[in-house]
């Protein structure tokens, strides 16, 4: 496993590969890995020849008061937990050649950036797109994969793959979920005992969503009630938002059918928490959910 921090570096690496003949997967990261990183890894790995981990916690998809200095950063961690997996590279460039000071290159996506993270987190996926069509850029990747677990970004890094012409084939992997329900995060690093036990409301309000559902409720209005009262059962929760909406352009739906997602986002003491669940008939696998949305999107 190479660790390559120079842009130019990484660019003649994977001219290298092409000129191989091998296909080559990349895996976006801002590090802090979990499983639910790692999950995306093992993935890439079945999709192509070759596989870079990219590590750059972005600074242009937080807003000025956000969490960007004190995001968790432990790089040796992190190529350990890599070291198993034999992957190619992994490309970790620093903030200022990413970003030199006259930089001035944004990359703007339209109106499905404007809602829901975007409506809390103004500027979140502008920063989010240049990103990733800097790092689609430079890595030139056959294959890049992300995880279900941010929604919104997935559906906006499709459009832009489709929109900008960048010929790369997308693949989503599930979410991961700790024993109790919730979401792997980097950022449960933030949350106390009581906040961590707290924010099991978030993958429980989306449950509630998938029982009522499958029980044939179809009024998106009662389903997101239902999620509300559940996510209010916490004190220490404070609900962002709740909704079911369309999986191609992110509106909320009035009635619900198979394939909508239930999306729930809240801050728990210091972190700000998302989450999400595509709903479907009863028993359904995390694989034929992501089929329902992302077509042939499969699982590790
Ligand atoms: P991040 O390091 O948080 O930017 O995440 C890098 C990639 O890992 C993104 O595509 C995320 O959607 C994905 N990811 C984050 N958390 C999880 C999880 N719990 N399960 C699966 N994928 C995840």
């Amino acid at each position: 496993m190479q660790l390559i921090t120079s842009i130019d570096e990484m660019g003649r690496y994977s001219r290298e590969l092409h000129a191989k003949g091998r296909q080559l997967a990349l895996v976006p990261t801002m590090g802090a890995l979990h499983e639910g990183h790692l999950s995306l890894v093992r993935r890439a790995q079945c999709e192509a020849d070759a596989v870079v981990v990219s590590i750059f916690v972005n600074p242009t998809q937080f807003g000025p008061d956000e969490d960007y200095t004190r995001y968790p950063r432990n790089i040796e961690r992190d190529l350990e937990l890599l070291e198993p997996f034999q992957v190619a590279a992994v490309f970790q460039p620093d903030v200022q050649s990413m970003y030199p000071p006259d930089f001035d290159g944004f990359v703007e996506p339209g109106a499905l950036a404007q809602k829901f993270e975007g409506a809390v987190r103004p500027g979140h996926f502008r920063g989010v797109a240049t990103v990733v069509v800097k790092l689609f850029n430079i890595v030139q990747p056959d294959v890049a994969c992300f995880g279900q677990k941010d929604f919104q970004q997935a559906v906006i890094v499709r459009r832009l793959i489709a929109d900008l012409n960048l010929g790369i084939r997308l693949v989503l992997g599930r979410i991961v979920r700790e024993p109790d329900g919730v979401a792997m995060s980097s950022r449960h690093a933030y949350l106390s005992a009581e906040d961590r036990v707290a924010a099991r409301v978030l993958g429980q309000s989306l449950s509630r969503a998938q029982q009522r559902f499958a029980a044939g409720e179809t009024r998106s209005e009662a389903i997101v009630e239902e999620m509300k009262t559940v996510m209010g059962s916490e004190a220490r929760v404070m609900l962002d938002y709740a909704a079911v909406v369309d999986p191609y352009r992110l509106e909320p739906v009035e009635r619900v059918a198979a394939g909508a997602v239930a999306l729930v986002a809240a801050r728990v003491g210091p972190a700000r928490l998302i989450d999400n669940l595509i709903l479907a008939p009863a028993g359904a696998s995390d694989e034929e959910r992501l089929r329902l949305v992302f077509g042939k999107a499969m699982l590790d």
